[in-house]
């Protein structure tokens, strides 16, 4: 008998007693390789000795301390970290404690931005269909995806109106270019600002990769420079959300890095702190800070948690772990091994429609037919049937998709710690092609 309000109220996951490494140990002693971070969470893996450490200093020395009265030392040197050397001119950062408060704080600092900038008639945010921002509601009211908004739009901010995503395998046209493709995308931005006045959009909210609601899928060249080019013309702010893409996820410190373009408002969370604390937060443009500094001098938004000691602790420790072993190499080498050995292994497989990715960031859509990309039916669960075998099989994924319109298969993301080896790329290709074939043997 269980007292917590888990995912599945019908049946309480197995208790995970232990984690050293890309390995986790549930309390009957079954281990699994931790296959996807949890949600592309733990990017170092479980028990990395420098965070461990850095957090048990950090507790010794102070737990906490509220951000009314008081900075934090481990706070201002992972902000001097992230943005002391501004990169695409972020100069600033805010800390929260998870990716969808990193969403909020977003949305608030865009529209607090417009007020002291003189134009606070701009209410309006763009996002795009079959996204997720999180779960707390202005995080789910920018998200596009039908079936997580469903049960609450009726108390959802109608703030937010949604544009396609650039999703090629199923949304570009026959014999579409790419230019072409990325054309018609950025006209239908530009039509949207125009039905909502282009006046009265604060932003444009994206994914710079999509994680839970499209596995894993990367625009295409020239696409966000596109996006960014209506945002400029218009005044209006770029938010890219790296919630799940970020903080090395990509190859790259940040995704945007090879999207050609640079955001106004960033967030971060998952591989911020790995796991290690509930951390996330957002890096912000300097000319966006010297509106508000020179305005009204404050940010007005707050939580009793932000800037956490030793979340901000952990989660510089983890940083400093990425940058001192070199991990974004490993993150692209090891991905480009993820992505070969999942190409030979499922790249013909009768049910496999696509398989994307980017860095160690890579997801299966799972489809009824490979030439028409029909999708399961989704009460199948067939993402949960490869979840599940690939647990006996030791290994963990993480099982996504399968919508309410019918549209969208069902997919599986892989996202191994940036710690791994070709070794342990190999266990994991071996056993997710083998959960893939017991989960849709028969269907
Ligand atoms: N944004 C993106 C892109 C995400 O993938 C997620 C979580 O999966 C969130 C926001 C919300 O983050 P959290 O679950 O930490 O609130």
């Amino acid at each position: 008998m269980t007292h917590i309000v888990h995912r599945n109220l019908r049946e309480a996951p197995p208790i995970a007693a232990s984690g050293r490494g890309i390995w986790l140990r549930d309390a009957s002693g079954h281990e699994v390789i931790d296959g996807s971070g949890g949600a592309a969470v733990a990017c170092l893996g479980h028990g990395h000795p420098h965070v461990v450490a850095a957090m048990k200093a950090q507790i010794d020395r102070l737990c906490y301390a509220h951000t009314a009265l008081f900075t934090a030392e481990s706070a201002e040197r992972l902000a001097d970290m992230l943005v002391g050397h501004a990169p695409g001119g972020l100069t600033h950062a805010y800390f929260v404690s998870s990716g969808s408060e990193g969403m909020e704080a977003a949305l608030k600092i865009a529209r607090q931005w417009v007020i002291e900038a003189g134009q606070p008639q701009r209410t309006k945010f763009i996002a795009r269909r079959q996204s997720y921002h999180g779960n707390t509601l202005g995080a789910l009211a920018a998200g596009g995806n039908a079936m997580r908004r469903a049960p609450y739009a009726p108390i959802l901010s109608d703030a937010f109106s949604h544009v396609s995503p650039c999703y090629p395998y199923r949304d570009r046209h026959d014999g579409e270019s790419d230019a072409d493709y990325v054309a018609r995308l950025a006209a239908e931005l530009e039509a949207e600002f125009q039905r909502l006045g282009p006046q009265n959009v604060i932003a444009f909210c994206a994914e710079t990769i999509v994680g839970a609601t499209l596995g894993c899928a990367t625009a295409l060249p020239g696409y966000f420079p596109a996006m960014k080019a209506v945002c400029e013309r218009h005044g209006a702010l770029l938010i890219l959300d790296e919630v799940m893409s970020g903080m090395g996820r990509s190859g790259t410190l940040h995704a945007w890095e090879q999207e050609g373009v640079t955001p106004d408002i960033q967030v971060i969370a998952k591989g911020l702190g790995g796991g290690y604390q509930p951390i996330g937060g957002i890096l912000v443009h300097g000319r966006v800070i010297e509106a508000l500094t020179k305005g009204s001098g404050t940010f007005k938004h707050g939580h009793t948690y932000q800037a956490h000691p030793v979340a901000c602790a952990a989660a510089l420790a983890v940083q400093e772990v990425i940058r001192d072993e070199n991990l974004l190499d490993n993150v692209k080498a090891m991905g480009a091994l993820l992505e070969q050995g999942l190409t030979e292994r499922l790249g013909n497989h009768a049910k496999v429609g696509d398989i994307r990715g980017r860095g160690l960031f890579w997801a299966v859509e799972l489809v009824k037919d490979r030439a028409s990309k029909a999708v399961f039916d989704p009460a199948l669960a067939v993402n949960e049937c490869v979840k599940k075998e690939a647990f006996q099989r030791g290994l963990a994924c993480y099982p996504m998709g399968g919508t309410i319109d019918g549209k969208h298969g069902d997919h599986v993301i892989l996202a191994p710690p940036y710690v791994c080896t070709g070794e342990e790329i190999g266990m994991i290709v071996e056993r997710f092609g083998d959960a893939v074939d017991a989960a849709v043997a028969g269907l």
